[in-house]
C-alpha cells in the first residue's frame, strides 16, 4: 500500500521540499529555515494543513478558488472529460465540444461585443497573447509602428518576460532581462501613499492624465494599447479614485489607443459582477482572464476580444498559440464552475449581501490604531499600516516589515491574509459566509494588536 504523504511527519515533508522543490516568489535561505507550510486538504473557505490545523483562507489561495474548496461537480466534471477526450488541440482548424462551449458561454457574459475568446493556460500567457495580438492587429491595420504598450508602475500582469515585462513590479524587471522593449509604464492611482495634498479625486486625475503625457511623449501613432487591472490586486488592492477610470476611458478613446483589462483576478464575481470592467464602467477591447475562470480548480486564462480586433486578426493567420490552449478538460471544469457560479446566485449574492456585510466589517478595522485607509470592492480588499494616520506616514522601518509582521501573526492565528510592503490584504472565495466574514474581522484585529505590540 502507497502511504499517503499526508501521514508523513510535517518536519520531514518540510525537508524534502527544501531539498528539491524550488518555490515561486520564495526566499530559499527561508524555506531552509522555517520550512513551508503544507496544505493537505481544503473545504469551502478552509484549509488543514499537516500539522491538523484549519486555517480560514481569506486569499481564495492565490484570488482564484471563487466557489471554494471541495466542490465534487468540478471533479466530476473533469473527470468524465478527461474520460471522453483527455486532449486534443485547437490548432490547424480543430476543434472541439467543451471548447466551442466555453467561448460561447464567455461570449455571452462578457460585455459589449466582447465575443471572441483565445485560450491560453495561465494568465501570464493570455497576456503574452494580448502583447502579441494588440500590435499584430495595428500591423494588419496598415499602421505598424503602434508598438508601445503602456502599462502602471505596481501592476502585476504575470511572470513570463512579455507579461513580466507588462507587469510594473521592480523587483521583477531586476531580474533576467526586463522589460523587454517598448513597454512604458505610468504611475499606479494609489492616493493613500503618492497623492500628496491632492484630493482623491484630483489625484485620480493627475495619475490618469500621466497616460495622455506619456501617449504625447511617444506619439499617438507608436502606441498600441494601454493595459491595467480594473483594481490593482497583487500591487496591494488599489482601489483608483472614482476620477480615474472615466478620465483613462477618455485618453484611451480620444488617442484610439486599444484598452487591456486585465480582469485575471477581478473576473468571475470578485468585484461583485462577473467582471471589474463593470463594477468600474470601463469598455475594454480586450479582457484577460484566468483564476476564477476555473475557480483554481485547473490552469486554464484566455483573452476575451470585441468584433473590431477579432475581425482584423481573423482576416489573416495568428501565428500564436499553446500546446494547452483550449485544453477540453479545463474547458469543461471551468463550464462547470460558470454554471454553478450561475445557478447557485453567487455573484448576486456576493453583490446583495456578502458584500456589503464584509465592506461593513472591514471598514471597521480603521478603529484599530495602526489601521489607516480601508479600501473594498466587492470580495478584494486592503488596509494599510501606518504609525500615523493624520498624516498618512510610513514606517521608519524598511517597507514591508510591519506588514510581514502582521501576516506572520496572521498565519500563527490561522487565518491567511497577504502582506504587500505594510498593506494587508484579502480576497476570500465568494462563497465566505457572514459568520466566516464574523470570524476573519475576528482574527485578523487579534493579528493587529499583536503585530502592534511587537512592533511598538
Ligand atoms: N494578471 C493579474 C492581474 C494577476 O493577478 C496575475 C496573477 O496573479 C496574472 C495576470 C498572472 O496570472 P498567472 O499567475 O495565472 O500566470
Amino acid at each position: 500500500m502507497v502511504q499517503s504523504p499526508n501521514l508523513l511527519p510535517t518536519a520531514e515533508l518540510q525537508a524534502r521540499d527544501a531539498a528539491h522543490h524550488m518555490h515561486p516568489f520564495t526566499h530559499g535561505a527561508e524555506l531552509g529555515k522555517k520550512g513551508a507550510r503544507i496544505i493537505t486538504s481544503a473545504d469551502g473557505c478552509w484549509l488543514t494543513d499537516s500539522d491538523g490545523n484549519r486555517i480560514l483562507d481569506a486569499m481564495a489561495g492565490l484570488w482564484c478558488v471563487n466557489i471554494g474548496y471541495g466542490r465534487q461537480e468540478l471533479v466530476d466534471a473533469a473527470a468524465r472529460q478527461m474520460q471522453e477526450l483527455p486532449f486534443y488541440n485547437t490548432f490547424f482548424q480543430t476543434t472541439h465540444v467543451p471548447v466551442i462551449e466555453l467561448a460561447e458561454r464567455l461570449a455571452q457574459l462578457a460585455p459589449g461585443d466582447l465575443n471572441h475568446v483565445f485560450f491560453a493556460s495561465s494568465g501570464s500567457e493570455a497576456n503574452d497573447t494580448n502583447l502579441r495580438m494588440v500590435r499584430t492587429y495595428w500591423e494588419m491595420k496598415g499602421q505598424p509602428s503602434k508598438k508601445a504598450i503602456i502599462s502602471r508602475w505596481n501592476a502585476y500582469h504575470g511572470s513570463s518576460v512579455g507579461s513580466g515585462s507588462l507587469g510594473g513590479m521592480k523587483g521583477m524587471h531586476a531580474q533576467g532581462g526586463m522589460p523587454i522593449p517598448d513597454i512604458h509604464h505610468i504611475d499606479q492611482p494609489n492616493w493613500w501613499s503618492e497623492g500628496g495634498d491632492m484630493t482623491p479625486e484630483e489625484f485620480g486625475i493627475e495619475r490618469a492624465q500621466q497616460l495622455e503625457a506619456k501617449i504625447k511623449e511617444l506619439g499617438a501613432d507608436n502606441v498600441a494599447a494601454f493595459i491595467a487591472e480594473p483594481v490593482q490586486g497583487a500591487g496591494g488592492v488599489i482601489v483608483p479614485p472614482d476620477s480615474y477610470w472615466p478620465e483613462i476611458q477618455r485618453i484611451c478613446d480620444k488617442y484610439d489607443i486599444l484598452l487591456i483589462a486585465d480582469e485575471v483576478i477581478c473576473g468571475f464575481g470578485r468585484t461583485g459582477n462577473w467582471f471589474g470592467s463593470q463594477t468600474m464602467n470601463i469598455k475594454p477591447h480586450i479582457m484577460t482572464i484566468a483564476k476564477g475562470l476555473s475557480s483554481g480548480y485547473l490552469p486554464i486564462g484566455g483573452s476575451i476580444v470585441c468584433d473590431e480586433v477579432a475581425e482584423v486578426i481573423g482576416s489573416g493567420e495568428f501565428n500564436h498559440g499553446y500546446t494547452y490552449s483550449g485544453h477540453p478538460v479545463a474547458c469543461a471544469v471551468a463550464l462547470e464552475n460558470l454554471r454553478l457560479l450561475e445557478e447557485e446566485q453567487i455573484i448576486d449574492t456576493v453583490r446583495t449581501e456578502t458584500a456589503p456585510y464584509l465592506k461593513e466589517k472591514f471598514e471597521s478595522l480603521t478603529d484599530h490604531p495602526m489601521v489607516g485607509e480601508a479600501k473594498i470592492v466587492g470580495m478584494m480588499g486592503s488596509i494599510a499600516l501606518t504609525p500615523d494616520k493624520a498624516t498618512r506616514a510610513a514606517f521608519a522601518s524598511e517597507a514591508g516589515t510591519v506588514g510581514y509582521i502582521c501576516r506572520e501573526r496572521c498565519f500563527s492565528n490561522n487565518l491567511i491574509m497577504r502582506h504587500v510592503g505594510d498593506r494587508m490584504i484579502i480576497s476570500p472565495p465568494l462563497v465566505i459566509s457572514k459568520g466566516e466574514i464574523d470570524t476573519l474581522i475576528e482574527r485578523a484585529l487579534l493579528s493587529l494588536d499583536e503585530a502592534m505590540a511587537e512592533v511598538e
